[in-house]
């Protein structure tokens, strides 16, 4: 089982949910495999139209996985060599990875340092002729600003793509994120809010031409039984999954309120500790907090090894797990060496990649773990141990 509590508090576990929802799943699971319809058809559509309905798009098509979702938004669009599409160095690396993959390039752009998402007056000053598409990635379940992302977007007719793979069920202005955009993509991976017993993803739209496309290139770009009018790839979600999904939907907003909850708790036991920055909120937007992530302010910044680092290992000690998203920006990377970034190029990412540190954070967290997670960093860092310099 996934990780399956010993002693540790860990990041994240599945255990709760599976005692508290796991015969629904059973039920739903062995429903489709009694059916011998495993691929296509009702599963897939009833889930198809759940999620369009709970986003609020017209649309919804699902795929095989939140990096396929992105992948066939870009084709989808036509964007491809000689494009440029604007996005962040500090995300998971699928969402730059598929701009390479369609041939085009990526641009990366700074973050701002409270929210971790986008810096949008450098995404304004970072366009050019090229410039096809925008991807805002809202990171850790929390929404970019997205009245004055389209704004931009609008203004130089740049199509913007969500990526909603840490956000779903988060809002803007009261819209649920992936409805905003041109096209939202979503993962299902087992650690994402809303998450699958599998691989799985989907895309939100609302315009019926690209939803066609869309449907088309995830089956092999095929139309009718063995014509293609263009190729695709082989990206469709298989009706288990769907069913699981479809089940797992109708608890995603409860879950979502677990962990705003726990979020400001979290907010609470850690307020004043110095030597951690909170995660700040923006009152026009619903966070739905798939990581609780704080900066440990970093004292060494030269070393090899940041304050960071050393606090997570002083974690670990008092049996906590905490993870790391992400510890080096994608700028920086080894197969992003050819796009030529310099180390200082992106200060705040880089800065980022150093002090974050995401806190155990899952809609069934225990209170009192919580709270010996907030003891364990008060000890830590309260200056009169001294323990933290790397
Ligand atoms: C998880 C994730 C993806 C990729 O989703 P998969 O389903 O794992 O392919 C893309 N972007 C971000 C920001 C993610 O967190």
């Amino acid at each position: 089982m996934w990780c399956k509590r010993v002693n540790k508090i860990p990041p994240f576990d599945l255990s709760e949910q599976i005692k508290h929802i796991g015969e629904e799943i059973n039920a739903a699971a062995i429903e489709v495999l009694t059916s011998g319809r495993y691929i296509g058809g009702a599963t897939i559509e009833t889930f198809e139209t759940a999620f369009a309905n709970y986003i609020g798009t017209s649309e919804c098509i699902a795929c095989n996985s939140g990096t396929d979702a992105l992948y066939l938004a870009l084709r989808a669009l036509d964007i491809g060599a000689g494009d440029e599409v604007i996005t962040t160095p500090f995300t998971f690396v699928a969402t730059a990875e598929v701009i390479s993959a369609v041939g085009a390039k990526p641009v990366f752009v700074d973050i701002e340092p409270d929210s971790f998402n986008l810096n949008l007056d450098q995404v304004e000053a970072s366009i050019t002729d090229r410039t096809k598409a925008i991807i805002p990635v809202h990171l850790f379940g929390r929404p970019v600003n997205m009245t004055r992302l389209m704004a931009i977007a609008q203004a130089h007719q740049l199509t913007v793509i969500e990526d909603c793979a840490q956000s779903t069920g988060a809002e803007w202005a009261g819209q649920k994120v992936g409805s905003i955009g041109q096209i939202g993509c979503f993962s299902f991976y087992p650690t994402k809010n809303l998450g699958a017993c599998g691989d799985g993803g989907a895309i939100t739209t609302s315009d019926p031409a690209i939803t066609e496309r869309l449907r088309r290139l995830r089956d092999h770009g095929r139309r009718g039984s063995y014509y293609y009018e263009e190729l695709g790839v082989n990206s469709r979600l298989d009706a288990v999954q769907a069913a699981i999904l479809t089940v797992k939907l109708r608890y995603l907003e409860t879950w979502n309120t677990n962990r705003a909850a726990i979020a400001q708790r979290y907010d609470q036991l850690l307020n004043a500790v110095a030597g951690v920055t909170l995660p700040s909120s923006d009152p026009t937007g619903r966070s739905v907090w798939n990581q609780y992530t704080v900066r440990i302010a970093d004292a060494t910044p030269t070393a090899e090894t940041s304050t960071r680092d050393a606090v997570r290992a002083k974690l670990l000690e008092h049996n906590i797990i905490s993870m790391v998203y992400y510890p080096l920006a994608l700028h920086l990377q080894p197969a992003y060496a050819n796009l030529g970034y310099r180390s200082g190029q992106l200060p705040e990412a880089e800065k980022a990649s150093r002090e974050v540190l995401s806190l155990p954070m899952f809609p069934e967290l225990d209170p009192d773990d919580q709270e010996q997670v907030a003891i364990a960093l008060k000890q830590i860092l309260s200056p009169a141990m001294a323990v933290v310099s790397p």
